[in-house]
């Protein structure tokens, strides 16, 4: 039987990073998913990185933590990784929606993130297709906000995880099975195999039928809350 210092179950986003982020710290890493890495939620959500609506102030810092992090894990990785930079422009159409976006605008400016006014034309011309109601003057414009190809990165990060000697394998569902008071065998299609560490990603399925399991995040990215 085959052993693993770590064995990951499920290959969205969050099981992707960990089995990179296990990888590159030289752990044998074990990478497997019931279907194909990425079709799950991941594969379906627009994933944009922003902490411009995120209060109170420590969850703000979270998130833009999280942002620094996907762009320097972008560079880490090198060439196309699905991380598309750019920033991100809102506007109000009613009193009190636009007195709080000014409030906002200043509010995250003070604490330097990336918030401004820009005109109109420039907004348009930013984004040909935007349709921006004739009454809108100014348009806030979020300079640091990006959005990620999910899929593509996931792809991209198990590529690198494999190169560092990950054994990555898709439509493997897991089964997990107790031996005393610990999980340490995993059941695939391909058979038995043992892993000191055992990290479940598969959402709330998969976490109700693997009791016992401890789960850790070495140098996962920080995802943004929708
Ligand atoms: C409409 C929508 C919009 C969103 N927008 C944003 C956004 O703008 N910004 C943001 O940060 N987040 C956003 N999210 C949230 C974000 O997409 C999710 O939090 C994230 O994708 C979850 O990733 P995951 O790796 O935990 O799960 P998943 O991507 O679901 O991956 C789980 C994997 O586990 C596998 N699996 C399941 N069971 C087993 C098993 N028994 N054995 C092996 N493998 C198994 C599945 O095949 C799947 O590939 C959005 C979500 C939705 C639905």
């Amino acid at each position: 039987m085959k052993h693993y210092d770590v064995a990951v179950i499920g290959l969205g986003i969050v099981g992707a990073s960990a089995a990179y982020a296990a990888a590159w710290a030289g752990a044998r890493v074990l990478a497997l998913d019931a279907g194909t890495p990425g079709g799950g939620t991941s594969g379906t959500s627009f994933a944009w990185l922003n902490s411009v609506k995120k209060e109170p102030d420590v969850y703000h810092r979270l998130n833009a933590a999280g942002m620094t992090a996907h762009r320097e894990l972008s560079r880490e990785l090198g060439g196309e990784a699905g991380y598309h930079d750019g920033g991100s422009l809102e506007w109000a159409e009613g009193d009190d929606e636009e007195r709080e976006l000014r409030e906002r605008v200043v509010r995250l400016a003070g604490r330097g993130y990336p918030a401004e006014w820009i005109s109109r034309e420039r907004a348009a011309a930013m984004e040909a297709g935007l349709a921006i109601p004739d009454r809108v003057q100014e348009v806030a414009f979020f300079a640091a906000d990006a959005w990620l190809d999910a899929p593509r990165l996931i792809g991209r990060l198990l590529a690198a995880a494999a190169a560092r000697g990950a054994d990555v394998r898709d439509r493997t569902a897991v089964t997990l099975r107790a031996r005393g008071d610990r999980v340490e065998t995993l059941a695939g299609d391909s058979g038995e195999v043992r892993a000191e560490s055992i990290l479940v990603w598969t959402r709330a399925a998969a976490c109700c039928s693997a009791p016992r399991t401890s789960t850790r995040s070495p140098r996962a990215p920080t995802r943004q809350r929708c």
